[in-house]
């Protein structure tokens, strides 16, 4: 039997969420045993989201975590102002935690998907045996077309000896949240460990892993962290000018 991925997703209403989440379902589609997260910031589940999940054909968990006012990036804020989705994939372990929480051998890993990345169907592949965390390359992220750890080849085995970054480079773990899985018993065994809203801008992914794990204890996936199996994609904010006008004259088509 193979180890269920559990894919935690943070999501938030929009004009482009639904295409965002059709973008996701298509892969996951692809993707044997794999369980979705889907957690809504939200002050409860929409009904959008509700009936899309169940015509989707996945296996999944519907979600919601508010993410309270003075958490929330404004319009005009700079993107890097505060974290997005943080408490969101925390409601996603504290739900893992729950479920497991009589399971005496949990097998499963563990992977925080963003709505807006892509996802290639092989990320799955590599990540299903990940025994403590596994880290891989990331593509369009970073300041760089691809932010990915360094292999070292010499001695017993593979291991990580640092990253290769053009952005906030001292951090630990110089991944993004798209780069790395984590072993569902490893989380369910270090209860409290979860992603914080204090962490210093950028250093969220790396305050996390700094929890689990050290560099050595690594696992490089994609042939030695040299393939490209996800990109930090991001989507343009779509032109909305005339929804209001048509919405007005009563004109305006819901998805
Ligand atoms: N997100 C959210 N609430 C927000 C903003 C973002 O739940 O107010 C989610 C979003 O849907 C995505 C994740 O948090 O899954 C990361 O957000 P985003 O992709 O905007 O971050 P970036 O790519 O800029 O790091
Ligand atoms: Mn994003």
């Amino acid at each position: 039997l193979l180890p269920v991925i559990y894919v935690i997703t943070p999501t938030y209403a929009r004009p482009h969420q639904k295409a965002e989440l059709t973008r996701l379902k298509s892969v996951f589609l692809h993707v044997p045993a794999l369980h979705w997260v889907v957690v809504e910031d939200a002050p409860h589940k929409s009904q959008m989201v509700s009936e899309f999940l169940k015509l989707s054909g996945l296996t999944y968990t519907h979600l919601h975590q508010l993410t309270p006012d003075d958490w929330k990036l404004k319009s005009n804020d700079p993107n890097w102002r505060k974290p997005r989705g943080v408490l969101q994939r925390n409601a996603g372990l504290k739900w893992l935690r729950r479920k497991f929480m009589y399971d005496g051998d949990p097998r499963g890993v563990v992977y925080f998907a963003d709505d807006d990345n892509t996802y290639s169907i092989e990320l799955f592949t590599e990540m299903r045996d990940t025994r403590t965390v596994s880290v891989w390359p990331v593509g369009l992220v970073g300041g760089v077309m691809v932010e990915r750890p360094q292999v070292s080849t010499i001695g017993t085995g593979p291991r990580v000896t640092g990253w290769l970054t053009g952005w906030k480079t001292n951090r630990p773990f110089a991944t993004d949240m798209a780069g790395f899985a984590v072993n569902l018993a490893l989380l369910l065994k270090k209860t409290k460990v979860e992603f914080s809203l204090n962490s210093p801008i950028g250093y969220l992914e790396s305050n996390f892993l700094e929890k689990l794990v050290t560099l050595d204890q690594l696992e490089p996936k994609a042939e030695l962290c040299t393939k490209v199996y996800v990109w930090h994609t991001r989507t343009e904010k779509p032109n909305m000018k005339d929804e209001e006008r048509l919405r007005k004259e009563g004109k305006a088509t819901n998805e």
